[in-house]
């Protein structure tokens, strides 16, 4: 049965990272987005907060809690801004999940180990020039020497490229086999030297007071030991990647409506039009009620999806279903706390321009609409089934 009350822990956890954004990263938050730079220290400041690792093992040097624990904290980080969210979801979500459900013991040893203790930042390359929703399509190639590989390509609009220390990329080692010749790497920044070469996209749209950007390989050697599963099961590993990317995904899109709910409320009692506080306005009124329903039914959907992930029941669709309601959602009600403030909203004097504009990139990553919308139809009339796959995360409670 799925409870949903909160452990005294977990309270904990939500009122403690809450404070310590507030204090330390909020007022960063204006600046850096109006100026389009990263935020300061920020993965520094998430690493001294202790949740860098927080759904791995202990013995990887992780925190050991749950994935509802890991929901409320990208819910939190989103509340604060998209960009922190982002960070922990390629951090954890994408590349921390991947290595740790798809590597060996001395990969997650070597590899997991200084990303979960927050002394390395990770970033998950799949996405190039020609290839976004068609991963398939990928052009990066990885060819085979004697000891290991030569990575070739170009990666786009990968987060956090600029600054990350460890990358999980996919490259094909079988470029004639389309999605079945991917096979996924670990390439390590300190190792790479100028054969890898990062660079930060400038004037986006959104997550502006975050570091997106890209990668290019140049005849990059990696050595055997740093491919993670086996060769051609790269495209299953980066689906796996995605799936605990989109619950991280769902969990700060969530957040990110209570950042509307609470701004527009706000507002709504304090402005006055025709003698009342517009909030007294019925149309306001609706807009208010959509965002209420919107985080309602956002939350519950990342919890289900969590729930399943602690008992390591396969999740594929729930928590597909939890990413695409609630930054669909999200989006709507960022649109609507726009609306609510007027002309005021047009400006960066009340932050709902930007949670408008960073709402808009979760509806287009980890899985566009139109994906989501196509993949939730074919579940629906009974297109799609989940294959097994060879390497599952376990229950939570089996990983300690
Ligand atoms: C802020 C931001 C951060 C990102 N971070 C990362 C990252 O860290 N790592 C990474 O690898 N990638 C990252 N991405 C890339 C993201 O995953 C891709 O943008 C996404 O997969 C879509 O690919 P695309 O942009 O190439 O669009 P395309 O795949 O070219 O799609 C273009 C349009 O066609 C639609 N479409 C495509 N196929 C179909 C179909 N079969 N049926 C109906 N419609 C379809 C899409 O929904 C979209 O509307 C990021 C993107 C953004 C905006």
């Amino acid at each position: 049965m799925i409870d949903l009350d909160l452990s005294d822990e977990q309270r904990l956890l939500v009122q403690t990272v809450r404070d310590y954004l507030a204090t330390s990263i909020a007022p960063d938050v204006r600046r850096c987005d109006s100026a389009g730079t990263p935020l300061p220290g920020a993965f520094s400041k998430l690493s001294a907060l202790g949740v860098t690792g927080l759904p791995f093992p202990a013995r990887y040097g992780g925190a050991g809690l749950d994935y509802v624990t890991l929901g409320l904290l990208c819910e939190e980080l989103e509340f604060c801004d998209t960009s922190l969210r982002t960070m922990m979801s390629v951090h954890i979500g994408l590349a921390g999940c991947g290595i740790y459900q798809w590597g060996s013991e001395a990969q997650k040893q070597r590899f997991l180990t200084p990303l979960a203790s927050g002394r390395k930042l990770a970033a998950f390359g799949l996405t190039e020039p020609d290839a976004g929703s068609d991963v398939g399509a990928l052009r990066s190639t990885a060819r085979r020497t004697a000891d290991g590989y030569i990575l070739s390509g170009n990666k786009l609009w990968i987060s956090c490229a600029t600054q990350a220390d460890t990358f999980l990329v996919f490259a094909k080692t079988s470029p004639q086999a389309g999605k079945r010749g991917i096979s996924a790497f670990v390439v390590e920044r300190e190792h790479a030297g100028d054969a890898l070469h990062t660079f930060a996209l400038h004037d986006k749209y959104g997550v502006r007071a975050g570091d997106t950007g890209g990668l290019s390989f140049t005849d990059l050697e990696v050595p055997a030991e740093n491919r993670v599963g086996e060769e051609g099961e790269g495209f299953i590993i980066a689906m796996t990647c995605l799936e605990n990317g989109r619950f991280t995904v769902a969990a700060g899109a969530t957040g990110l409506i209570r950042a509307c709910l609470e701004s527009a409320s706000r507002y709504a009692r304090e402005r006055k039009t025709f003698g009342v506080e517009i909030g007294r306005h019925q149309l306001i009124q609706e807009m208010i009620a959509n965002m209420a329903a919107g985080y309602d039914a956002s939350r519950l959907l990342y919890l289900r999806a969590a729930w399943m992930k602690n008992k390591g029941l396969r999740n594929t669709r729930e928590t597909a279903l939890a990413k695409w309601f609630a930054c669909d959602a999200a989006n709507r009600a960022a649109d609507d706390a726009l609306e609510v403030h007027g002309a005021y909203g047009f400006s960066d004097e009340y932050p709902v321009a930007r949670f408008l504009r960073n709402s808009r990139g979760s509806v287009i990553y980890e899985g566009s609409r139109e994906i989501q919308k196509v993949m939730h139809g074919e579940y629906a009339l009974g297109y799609r089934r989940d294959k097994p796959v060879r390497c599952e995360l376990p229950a939570w409670k089996e990983m300690a």
